[in-house]
């Protein structure tokens, strides 16, 4: 088995550039992809993690409602998680928030306290390190330029030179719908890179959050809002935003792509998807401009908080499939070509359903391929 990577360390993309959350399977419809493999995904995951010495904590998370009309959307993801079987989830009233979490507030509050946080980027290279010793290849640098479907086998010709294999699975992240087209798939879903910056709390004002704190999200939407997460490493983090990116790694604003700002303003379900959220654009537009409007909608739930406590972080590119009629795919979609499967969309809760995600691939290659 090789891995073909076309940077040069692994893990460069969303997989180091993400909140860091092992989400516990809250907020997904049940018996959607996203509710099954993120619940077999966080148990993998926590036993990955402490197989091989990566740091993960279990700290648990808050949802935070804050006004009456939050109530209801709280009350179905309560419904959502226990359908999909998350353990411990228990609602807080404001005075059970404030015990988990000091500084937070809300009229109401979900508590999941298997909810945790790992150090992804650590997993990947783990992974990368288990795959070279057992016999394996991950050979970096090495970016698939072209797919030639061959009698017998796939021919990838790579930045290094060209590979023959009897099949490949696909998973490019933002890349993936370029990949997929270049093996013969379908262009929709369309991969729309959304840019989300993060901002991290100052090391003297860390005590504003013990552990996670979440708002209830919009369920229009596949992102889960402005939140406040501690990471691994002791930082807190506060975001991300979510708007649409000039590039698909544009971490800086001004490094535009302009095959990929094309590819974006070319595709009609991205017209469709503007007209629909233009609303929720602008907002994101506020917070990607200002870091005062930025802090405020963290301050909703976390009053206390104030623009000095913040300093900028780093941003995240989510490779989120949007299809032709404007939808954002929420759920995790998968294809195939000829011997070849693709993954088109596997954006948050990606990183915890990992392992369950590449279950998933390795049964359908076996079925697809009679391996
Ligand atoms: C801002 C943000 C916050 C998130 N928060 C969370 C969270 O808290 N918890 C969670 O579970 N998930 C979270 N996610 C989602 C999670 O990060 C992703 O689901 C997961 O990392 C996807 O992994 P991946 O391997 O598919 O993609 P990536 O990590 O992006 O990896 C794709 C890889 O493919 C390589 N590649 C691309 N094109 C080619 C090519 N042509 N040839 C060879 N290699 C190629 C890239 O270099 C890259 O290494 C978040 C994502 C973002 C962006």
């Amino acid at each position: 088995m090789c891995v073909l990577e076309r940077e040069e360390r692994v893990s460069a993309h969303q997989t180091s550039h993400n909140s860091g959350v092992l989400h516990a399977g809250i907020y997904y419809p049940p018996g959607s992809l996203k509710a099954r493999l993120c619940r077999e995904g966080i148990a993998a995951m926590y036993e990955f993690c402490e197989r091989r010495g990566v740091a993960h904590e279990r700290c648990g998370k808050v949802i935070v409602a804050t006004g009456e009309n939050e109530l209801e959307r709280l009350e179905e993801l309560e419904r959502r998680g226990r359908a999909n079987g998350v353990p411990g989830l228990r609602r807080l009233d404001p005075g059970g928030i404030r015990e988990l979490e000091p500084h937070a507030a809300g009229v109401a509050g979900l508590h999941s306290p298997e909810t945790g946080i790992a150090d992804f980027a650590a997993v990947a290279r783990e992974l990368a390190a288990e795959l070279r010793s057992a016999g394996g290849a991950v050979a970096l640098g090495s970016g698939v330029e072209g797919v030639e479907v061959r009698p017998r086998a796939l021919r990838l010709r790579h930045a290094r030179g060209e590979l023959e294999t009897g099949h490949a699975l696909f998973c490019a992240g933002a890349w993936s719908d370029r990949m997929a087209r270049a093996a013969g798939a379908p262009a929709d879903p369309r991969i729309v890179p959304f840019r989300g910056a993060y901002l991290r709390l100052r090391p003297e004002r860390r005590e504003l959050v013990h552990s996670l704190i979440y708002p209830v999200p919009d369920p229009a939407l596949p992102f889960l809002g402005i939140h406040l997460t501690r990471h691994t490493s002791g930082e807190v983090l506060v975001g991300p935003t979510a708007l649409i990116a000039p590039g698909r790694d544009a971490y800086r604003l001004t490094r535009a792509g302009p095959r990929d700002l094309g590819a974006t303003l070319a595709w009609p379900g991205t017209w469709r998807l503007m007209r629909r959220f233009w609303r929720t654009g602008a907002t994101e537009v506020r917070h990607a401009a200002s870091r005062r409007a930025f802090v405020a909608a963290a301050r909703r739930y976390v009053p206390e908080l104030s623009p000095a406590d913040v300093e900028p972080a780093f941003a995240g590119i989510r490779a989120q499939a949007l299809a032709r009629d404007g939808s954002l795919l929420d759920d995790f979609a998968f294809s195939r070509t000829e011997r070849a499967l693709h993954v088109r969309n596997a954006p948050s809760p990606g990183a915890t359903s990992a392992f369950a995600i590449a279950r998933h691939v390795a049964d359908e290659a076996e079925r697809a391929f009679d391996l």
